[in-house]
């Protein structure tokens, strides 16, 4: 029997987890703390590891994995920018990420960008107190805006299919053209999505080319009243700028289910501790930004899609030595 190990294990994963190791035959050792330093010696003796983007996968503890026997590893995550690449291919070890279904994200980040237009943060808060009044709640309609979206990949191209419902314009840009996806999208540079955009939504991967996409530069482009949605990795936003952004009047609504520095913070119950993230004190505290707490990707199908992808690719590593998932 295929022996694996896999870490951050949540309570919710674990009804996937054993309906695909009895399907696959899988002999699965659970471990619910994440992949780092501290724990990377439990993995002696095994060959295949299942992580989430929460785990520490960089260089040294990457040494020790492979020191340790480990051939084989599959991210239940999308996003892999906790995985040091370079020393993954140095030390010879095979890694996929979880192509689940983009619906989650797509439908989350419509979500976002209808709740900032039509000030949904600041009703929610009135209505808690009895305030049912108007002046200062009103909104825009979808069919006027201009749509931007940053990376017309999986989780793009299911956005802009989502938006495309509301009839709005639909610009997008990616360093790579879809062109599956040209009938409801029309690529333009990213200084023209910024310069036209009254939404901007981002949906690429953290690389050096993407960090701090929306920065000080960048947002100084773009039009009054524009709504910045990131549902992909925090560090596409430079928070300060945001918060500058913000605080002078000229962004009109933020949507973040991520946020730079949220490690530690985002899926874990703070109310009896300090908040060690100044920027999101600040953010939280502006009626016009909605910060969730890195759960676009939270849902019964996705949850499901995120163990049975990395456990199939974990056997076809070893079975066929591929995987229709691997990052190479
Ligand atoms: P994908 O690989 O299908 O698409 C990413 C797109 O970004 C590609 O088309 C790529 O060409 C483009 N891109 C890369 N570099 C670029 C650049 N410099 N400028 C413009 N475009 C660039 O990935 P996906 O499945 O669509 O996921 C996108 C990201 O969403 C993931 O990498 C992950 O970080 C994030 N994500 C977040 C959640 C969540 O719960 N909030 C869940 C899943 C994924």
């Amino acid at each position: 029997m295929m022996k694996v190990i896999a870490f951050a294990v949540r309570p919710d994963e674990q009804a996937a987890f054993e309906k695909y190791t009895n399907e696959l035959g899988i002999d699965m050792t659970y471990v619910n703390e994440s992949l780092g330093m501290e724990n990377v010696a439990m993995t002696q003796g095994f060959e295949t590891v299942s992580f989430l983007g929460n785990c520490d996968l960089s260089r040294p503890v990457l040494e020790i994995l492979a020191a340790n026997g480990v051939k084989f590893l599959a991210s239940r995550s999308a996003g892999f920018n906790n995985v040091d690449m370079d020393a993954v291919r140095d030390l010879g070890l095979r890694f996929s990420n979880a192509n689940y279904s983009p619906n989650c994200v797509s439908d989350f980040a419509v979500m976002l960008i209808l709740m900032s237009i039509r000030n949904m943060k600041a009703i929610m808060k009135r209505t808690e107190i009895n305030d049912y009044s108007l002046p200062g709640i009103q909104g825009r309609e979808m069919h006027n805006l201009t749509f931007g979206v940053i990376g017309t990949g999986r989780i793009g191209c299911e956005t802009a299919h989502s938006l495309a419902g509301f009839n709005g314009r639909i610009i997008g840009y990616d360093v790579y053209e879809n062109e599956s996806i040209k009938d409801v999208l029309e690529y333009v540079s990213l200084d023209t999505l910024f310069r036209e955009a009254d939404v901007i939504t981002l949906h690429t991967p953290l690389f050096e080319s993407t960090y701090h996409i929306i920065n000080a530069e960048n947002l100084a482009k773009t039009k009054p009243g524009v709504v910045i949605v990131n549902c992909a990795r925090g560090e596409l936003v430079d928070s300060d700028a945001l918060i500058e952004y913000v605080e002078n009047g000229h962004i009109g609504g933020v949507g973040l289910d991520v946020l730079e520095g949220e490690l530690g913070i985002f899926h874990n119950n703070h109310r009896l501790s300090t908040l060690s993230n100044h920027q999101l004190a600040i953010l939280e505290r502006h009626k016009n930004v909605i910060v969730t707490p890195h759960c676009a990707f939270y849902t019964d199908q996705a949850v499901s899609d995120m163990v049975e992808v990395a456990l199939r690719s974990l056997v076809s590593f070893v079975e066929n030595g591929e995987s229709s998932v691997e990052i190479k």
